[in-house]
């Protein structure tokens, strides 16, 4: 009777905190309520963790062991986060990310291998429990190593570059043939041991299919990975028959997914030639052109620009959150708009390393929301604007995106900044950007370059002005 009430409340705890986790989804899309929506995740998921100890506590035989391993668990988690929270560096978010998803991958294996075992003990593994395993255990392989070749990406400690085998289109279309294969052989011997060949496979495809994508792909392999993690958590859901677990899962993996889309919409890809890899394998092509000389100014030269321009658009990019120029920026844009100088800021959609990456910097550097628009907003003004300063970005203003049909990141829609009168690029070098493509914007007539630090130029550029 104890435990049926119990059971009840958890049930009825799982349903309070699955309206939050949606509050909380509902609150993350937009600037002014993501902190609400940050509290309401915060609040579903406390209510969630005590409502599950509860659950297991009662069930257990020897409550205070499991408590003990729990709280042991949990300590050890918990430190660990929270050092890890506390020391990243916004620019190491989304390797942070990477690395959080292939936890989920390699927990949804456990429980999978768990629940196996569990299951054919108590002779209880019906086709369908063994389905939910071998799916469970599939998905959270694939997602295991696929964050781990993202997080070593993205870190910078594996090539960008796509890994191009030959015949890789069918190595995929092999593994998921032999996965089939294992999984009628699973379910007619539960034996571990085609569980076992499976979960190979799956870390070498999961392997596989990230290591195949280019640079430029980065931004959908991210969302990708995380739809992977919701789908991976929904798996251990059925197999531990949480349904918390299913509803957060699903909620994770379909935000992913939209997500991802979104993500290929923007860069002009469709979502199947970004999974089967290979995109940014031509870069060699693009270093090999002669550009022409590029022209550098002084920070005095930039300030003269800016002294006679009347609208100015900022672009920025990955360098602007590692140079953590936009508070100097936000200064900036505020001593040229008591001038009256129209200013705006333009972002792309996958400009910096996150999605929303610009925008999260911007609003910290309390630069109003009403200035800072998206590409499509501010792509058609370039040719009415007079200075555009492109403050730490590189493959976002690439013009060989929409000007070089031969080049990697042809027909990802770019910021057009070369069509305003003066374009300043603050860079530290000549280098290339993420996508590792040479940027003919350095080239142009009507751009010049103003090398170092952005944060140390733009405070340079406000004490000149
Ligand atoms: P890029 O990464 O193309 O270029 C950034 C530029 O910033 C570099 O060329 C670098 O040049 C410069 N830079 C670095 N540090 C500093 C500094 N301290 N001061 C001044 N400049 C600096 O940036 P974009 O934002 O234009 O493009 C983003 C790229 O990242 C795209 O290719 C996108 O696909 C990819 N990506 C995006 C993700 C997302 O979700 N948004 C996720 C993963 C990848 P230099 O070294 O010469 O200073």
């Amino acid at each position: 009777m104890a435990g049926n009430v119990t059971t009840n409340l958890v049930q009825a705890a799982y349903i309070v905190s699955a309206i939050l986790f949606v509050l909380s989804l509902a609150g993350l899309s937009r600037h002014e309520r993501a902190k609400e929506g940050n509290a309401f995740g915060v609040t579903g998921m406390v209510l969630a963790l005590l409502a599950t100890v509860w659950l297991v506590l009662d069930r257990s035989s020897h409550p205070w062991t499991t408590l003990a391993y729990i709280v042991v668990a949990m300590a050890v988690g918990a430190s660990v986060g929270l050092w890890r929270a506390r020391v990243v560096e916004m620019t190491q978010m989304p390797e942070l990310i990477a690395m959080l998803h292939s936890f989920v991958g390699l927990a949804a294996v456990l429980v999978g291998y768990n629940s196996f075992e569990a299951g054919s003990e108590g002779a209880a593994s019906g086709g369908l429990h063994l389905v939910e395993v071998f799916l469970g255990v599939f998905i959270g392989a694939v997602t295991l190593t696929g964050s781990v070749v993202a997080f070593g990406k993205l870190s910078a400690r594996i090539s960008s570059a796509p890994l191009v085998l030959p015949a890789r289109h069918w190595l995929n279309l092999l593994a998921l043939l032999v996965s089939a294969g294992l999984l009628a052989w699973f379910l007619a011997s539960t034996s571990v041991v085609p569980l076992l060949l499976m979960t190979v496979v799956a870390l070498a495809f999961g392997w596989h299919l990230v290591a195949s994508i280019g640079g430029g792909d980065m931004p959908v392999v991210i969302s990708m990975l995380n739809s992977y993690s919701g789908w991976a958590a929904a798996a251990a859901g059925f197999m531990l028959g949480n349904d918390l677990l299913i509803v957060t899962g699903a909620l994770v993996g379909s935000s992913g997914a939209i997500l991802s889309y979104i993500m290929c919409r923007a860069m002009n890809r469709s979502f199947f030639s970004v999974i089967a890899g290979g995109f940014g394998q031509a870069v060699a092509t693009g270093e090999a052109r002669d550009y022409g000389e590029h022209r550098e100014a002084t920070v005095a030269d930039v300030a003269e620009l800016l002294r006679g321009a009347r609208s100015v658009v900022i672009t920025p990019g990955y360098g602007m959150a590692v140079a953590q120029a936009q508070y100097p920026v936000a200064d900036l844009t505020a001593r040229l708009r008591e001038r009256g100088v129209d200013v705006r800021f333009g972002i792309h959609p996958v400009a910096g390393r996150l999605p929303g990456h610009m925008n999260v910097l911007l609003a910290e550097a309390k630069v109003p929301y009403d200035i800072v628009l998206e590409m499509d907003e501010v792509n058609d003004d370039f040719p009415d604007t007079d200075v555009v300063l492109v403050i730490g970005a590189n493959d976002t203003v690439n013009p060989s995106a929409t000007e070089e049909p031969g080049s990697p990141i042809a027909g990802m829609p770019v910021l057009e900044v070369w069509k305003a009168h003066d374009v300043v690029v603050f860079k530290r070098s000549m280098a290339t950007g993420y996508a590792g493509v040479q940027n003919p914007l350095f080239f142009k007539d009507n751009t010049v370059m103003l090398f170092g630090d952005a944060k140390e130029r733009v405070e340079d550029i406000i004490k000149a002005l």
